[in-house]
């Protein structure tokens, strides 16, 4: 029962989380301070208290500003729901002690949800920014490497195995940056890159990165099949790789060994 109730509590706050992202994420590319009263983003009335609530304000309001009835994007609610749903299973994770790295005592539990927690924030708004506008933010993507590598570190994780995990990652994306002069990949990429290596290690920062190319296998293929979509169109790459860093902190170990049974 405690756990029901905490796992909502957590939630609940993951979902505050989710607002302030959405802040990030529309400021960040308006160019405007984070600080400061939300306003609707047609009529520029600033927005009241009551309409103020995660989630709930948006359905209360059915997507429509109370001042101008303009249409709110639906980003708002999805966001603030998807960080709930994050909070929530990285704290189920972490109570029920599924795929703790090996390196995670038991009274670091709680860093290590704080870890996950602060990078999949990260995550989030560099999935939702290169989603909607194709660019990966290394305003976001720095901080959560030097983050993921202070954290590790404090937690005790092998400093040259992040180091290496980032470098040979990292280098995989600016070697296809060099050859194709910047038209494969980003400088983005080369970062991403890094920091899968920085927040899993070595092993479980290659499991994200073959994750990421299914994962954008799989939807570049869906999208050809179902939308008529042109094989050569821009498939926002950041947006997989931020959801395989976060897929294999839950399921990377596992796959590893997997593999690893298959062919040892
Ligand atoms: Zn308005």
């Amino acid at each position: 029962m405690n756990l029901i109730i905490w796992t909502i509590v957590v939630s609940l706050l993951g979902i505050a989380v989710g607002s302030f992202i959405n802040v990030v994420v529309f400021r960040t590319k308006e160019n405007q301070p984070l600080t400061g009263r939300s306003k609707c983003r047609t009529c520029l009335e600033p927005v009241q208290g009551i309409d103020l609530v995660p989630v709930v304000s948006f359905f209360a309001l059915k997507g429509r500003c109370r001042r101008c009835s303009s249409v709110i994007e639906w980003q708002y609610p999805m966001v603030e729901l998807a960080m709930g749903i994050i909070f929530g299973l990285l704290f189920i994770r972490i109570v029920l002690e599924i795929a703790i790295p090996g390196f995670v005592s038991q009274d670091e539990l709680v860093l290590l949800f704080i870890r996950d927690a602060v990078i999949a924030s990260f995550l989030l708004i560099i999935f939702v920014y290169d989603f909607k506008y194709s660019y990966i933010l290394d305003k976001f993507s720095v901080p959560a490497m030097l983050i993921a590598l202070l954290l590790n570190a404090a937690l005790g994780a092998s400093v040259p195995d992040l180091l290496l995990g980032g470098f040979l990652i990292g280098s995989f994306f600016a070697f296809q940056f060099l050859v194709s002069r910047g038209k494969w990949v980003g400088g983005g990429d080369i970062r991403m890159g890094m920091l899968m290596g920085f927040f899993l290690g070595l092993k479980l920062g290659a499991v994200a990165l073959f994750l990421s190319y299914v994962m954008g296998a799989v939807i570049g293929i869906l999208l050809i099949v179902f939308k008529h979509r042109k094989p050569d169109s821009h498939v926002p790459f950041g947006t997989f790789m931020a959801l395989a860093m976060f897929a294999a902190l839950f399921f990377g170990q596992d796959l590893l060994n997997w593999y690893l049974g298959f062919f040892g």
